[in-house]
């Protein structure tokens, strides 16, 4: 593989794409690519991770042969690389001149060729490969090949086949998203050697990150978008609740859109191009949004209700502040997200179960911290970050923390003497000996926890509840009744404390005026 083009990579750099540097590990990922090194780069969202095999792509003789889920991401891809004057093209089934592409991957006329995952597997395609000139084979999106990623595509595991019948030809695998056990797998799984592995840095320190209890949204959006007058998405969990919180956000005058799969697709490409030109538009969407956007001056992100996981949580966040400038991330949550989320698992496949509840734990254990944000996440990438970032709502305002190991137990108890059938609610007014219709009716004014929880107690209520729901020691009936899981009992021998976290004063005032 004869460079193309005679000169550095620093040469290259600035008469393909006109930048003057090379950004963090790029420099390194490219070099290995260079000297025909396998290579797994783990680099954040907006990293500039294209750059890595596209550079190559133009310096190496032949092609790189990129393997990219999506065709949407594709064609985004596709268009960025032809404006900067790369030979590329798509071969996908929704590409009419596939007999073109085909020609001119033959003749040497290209520099990238994307491909689904799919395509690896047919013959033909192993065909055309071996009779092609292949520079490099990238493989975006990594993590998809690991059942320990966040998005495991059974489509990935078809590429080793196909990999291994190019044995000089080196590999490069790349992905946003990977926690330490993901990346040896993807190591593994794509034959990579483990000294391969190039990790940027993960710390977007201009993001400031807040999590808070869902108390009453709608306000708390508002009063998010008051604070931060530039373009912010709010990711929403349900095409009906995007479409109502589009409604009422848009009452403040703001311009405020939806995004949702159910959408035409021109209307989707309509919003979203309204708001990558606005520059003080809110975007209401499901995480359908926001691949593939360059809108470098998002403001805030806001997730009304809980992400899949802290990869996705970093992920949909990190579209924030691209340009550097201070920006803001902001979730609301409520116990009932863990509950349905724990619901969920029950539906994944047993292979899958330790690795799905080993990711809704990491996201209990980011919500629940009562230290800082950041390093949680930081943490949670394999990094080592201080213990205290300074720009998280933690580290400005620490919350206190209440040992409340009694008041869980009491909880506890209270549901299991009803029966495990009845709601929060109903629980709630039995502990704090409310005796109305419902309570007396079934008796419950005669158990020994009716009334054992004190006014003052009784705030705790809801934050025990909704700990022990992140959890999974409280789990949801059908009929939505509350049930014990798995470390209830623990809890009530004692063998396990429990403690939450108290909101600073003035939210938590602010929260009681507001009377939820
Ligand atoms: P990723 O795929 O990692 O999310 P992209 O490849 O889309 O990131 O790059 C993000 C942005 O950074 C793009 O606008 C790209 O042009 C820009 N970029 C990448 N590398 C450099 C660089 N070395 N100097 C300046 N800008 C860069
Ligand atoms: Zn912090």
């Amino acid at each position: 593989r004869e460079p193309k083009h005679w000169g550095t990579p620093e040469e290259a750099l600035h008469a393909t794409f006109g930048f003057n540097a090379f950004r963090g590990v790029q420099d390194d990922v490219v070099r290995r690519v260079l000297a025909g090194l396998s290579t797994l780069a783990v680099m954040p969202t907006g990293a500039g991770k294209s750059l890595t095999y596209q550079l190559p792509a133009v310096m190496l003789e032949g092609t790189c042969v990129v393997v990219s889920p999506l065709i949407a991401l594709m064609h985004d891809q596709l268009r960025s690389a032809r404006a900067n004057g790369i030979r590329a093209a798509t071969l996908t089934s929704a590409d009419m001149d596939r007999e073109a592409t085909i020609e001119a991957f033959r003749a040497g006329a290209l520099d990238l060729l994307y491909v689904a995952p799919e395509r690896a597997s047919q013959p033909h395609f192993r065909e055309l490969l071996s009779r092609a000139r292949v520079s490099l084979f990238a493989i975006d999106e990594a993590h998809c090949v690991s059942e320990w990623g966040h998005d495991f595509r059974p489509d990935y595991r078809l590429l080793r086949p196909l990999l291994d019948l190019f044995p000089e030809v080196p590999r490069l695998a790349l992905t946003a998203t990977a926690d330490a056990h993901t990346r040896a797998d993807i190591l593994a799984q794509l034959g990579i050697p483990d000294d391969g592995l190039i990790v940027a840095g993960f710390d977007r320190p201009n993001i400031r990150y807040t999590i808070t209890g869902r108390d009453q949204p709608v306000q708390q959006l508002k009063r998010l978008m008051a604070d931060n007058p530039g373009p912010g998405i709010v990711y929403a969990q349900t095409r009906a609740q995007v479409e109502r919180l589009a409604e009422q956000l848009g009452a403040t005058g703001r311009p405020c859109l939806a995004y949702h799969a159910g959408l035409a697709p021109e209307v989707r490409a309509g919003n979203q191009a309204a708001f990558v030109a606005s520059e003080d538009m809110v975007m209401v969407a499901t995480i359908a949004f926001g691949m593939g956007i360059d809108k470098p001056d998002v403001r805030f992100v806001a997730h009304a209700g809980l992400p899949k996981s802290i990869e996705a949580y970093y992920q949909e966040t990190g579209r924030a502040g691209r340009d550097g400038d201070p920006s803001v991330a902001v979730m609301l949550w409520g116990a009932e997200d863990f509950v349905r989320a724990r619901q969920r698992l029950s539906e994944v496949d047993p292979a899958r179960l330790p690795s799905e509840r080993a990711r809704l734990d990491a996201l209990a254990a980011l919500v629940e911290t009562a230290g800082c944000r950041r390093a949680v996440l930081l943490r949670h990438f394999g990094e080592s970050p201080p213990p205290a970032c300074g720009n998280c709502d933690n580290c400005l305002e620490p919350p206190g923390v209440t040992e409340a190991t009694v008041t869980a137990q009491k909880l506890l108890s209270a549901v299991y003497r009803t029966g495990q059938s009845f709601g929060l609610g109903h629980v709630e007014k039995v502990l704090t000996g409310l005796a109305d219709e419902r309570v007396v009716e079934r008796g419950h004014d005669r158990l020994s926890v009716f009334g054992i929880v004190s006014a003052e107690e009784a705030q705790l209520i809801r934050p025990v509840a909704r700990a022990l729901q992140a959890r999974g020691a409280l789990l949801a009936t059908e009929h939505g009744g509350l049930r014990f899981g798995a470390d209830a009992k623990a809890i009530l021998k004692g063998d396990i404390a429990i403690s939450v976290v108290v909101p600073p004063r003035k939210e938590r005032s602010r929260r009681q005026r507001g009377g939820s």
